[in-house]
């Protein structure tokens, strides 16, 4: 599992130095055809693309030639249904955008929709955008031959390597939520973000520790749970962050063994355990810097050893070293 996290980034850190890269998002709505079941087919209405770095190369609105009364019932995430009926149909907009993607290494994240939709779309632009009910898709070979062009990777699947979350009940990675609704452009700068804390980890870390601050704040720490008497919930960022900081070793300084953990557990995660310094029930803080990782040993030191006090103290100022440490290092980039 640790080899796929470093795959990850090593993807990441490649595909942000590739001149050829581009990020592509797509906003899609369902079917072209008025008459049809909407939803039934996606087909895009916005199209972003940019550098790696987020820069735009284009940006179009597509008119998806569905009726207004529909129209008017989706999110459409900034663009409004006359905007979208005064722009220009897939078909004038194909080439265009086929030649922006040809050869190059196309990442998006969540492949499946985009990829589905663009193919829809080509489907529909080949026959003249005005199929009849019913018809077949006979252009199939033509389709898949553009598409073939470009490399399609998928950003999501790596992030969710990255995360290094095994899901043992479905026999795969956790994945990742999608970024929040927002426009085509939105997308591609929050891809080429995440792409950037992925290739530096340590931009990571401070991104998860914004996250558990903001929740803190929002008072989303602790969440009692009646039903087995209060558990005191943690963030799942801090502890996210904490694992990201700990490189996969134990974080006490006097470890005698910091990679015992390179013994896995059943699922293949660490055996690492994320912990509060202080305990969380006498307001041990859910914020990474007050929070360590422990090899199963260290951490029952902690919790049953007889220098408990000294102990804390240690790793109290470890966490915050390697806290500042990382912090200093991700304001730097
Ligand atoms: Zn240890």
């Amino acid at each position: 599992m640790e080899d796929d996290r470093q795959r990850a980034i090593e993807w990441a850190q490649e595909a942000l130095h590739d001149p050829n890269t581009v990020i592509l998002a797509i906003n899609a709505v369902g079917s072209l055809a008025p008459t049809a079941e909407p939803l039934t087919r996606a087909t895009p209405y916005e199209v972003a693309i940019t550098s790696a770095t987020g820069r735009k190369r284009w940006h179009r609105l597509i008119n998806p030639q569905w009726e207004a009364k529909y129209l008017q019932q989706i999110n459409l995430h900034g663009a409004t249904p006359p905007a979208l009926e005064a722009a220009p149909t897939f078909g004038e907009v194909r080439d265009s955008l086929l030649s922006r993607i040809a050869g190059k290494r196309v990442v998006t994240y969540g492949r499946n929709m985009q990829y589905a939709a663009l193919y829809t779309a080509l489907e529909y632009s080949w026959l003249g955008d005005n199929l009849p009910e019913g018809s077949m898709f006979p252009d199939t070979a033509t389709t898949l031959k553009e598409l073939a062009r470009s490399r399609w990777q998928c950003a999501r699947l790596r992030h969710a390597e990255f995360q290094n979350e095994w899901d043992p009940l479905n026999g795969h990675y956790t994945l990742p939520p999608l970024f929040p609704a927002g426009n085509a452009l939105q997308h591609c700068r929050a891809l080429s973000e995440l792409m950037q804390q992925i290739a530096v980890p340590t931009l990571r870390y401070a991104q998860l520790n914004a996250t558990a601050e903001q929740a803190v704040r929002d008072g989303k720490s602790h969440i009692p749970r009646p039903l087995s008497g209060v558990r005191l919930s943690r963030i799942s960022a801090s502890r996210q962050a904490v694992l990201q900081r700990s490189g996969g070793a134990c974080e006490n300084p006097d470890c005698p063994d910091p990679r015992y953990t390179s013994a896995r557990s059943r699922n293949g995660t660490y055996l690492l355990e994320v912990d509060h310094i202080e305990d969380h029930a006498k307001h041990g803080e859910d914020l990474p810097r007050s929070m360590i990782a422990l090899c199963p040993n260290c951490h029952a030191l902690k919790t049953r050893g007889t220098v408990t006090e000294e102990f804390r103290e240690t790793l109290r100022a470890t966490a915050l070293a390697n806290h500042h440490r990382l912090m200093a290092d991700a304001q730097q980039r």
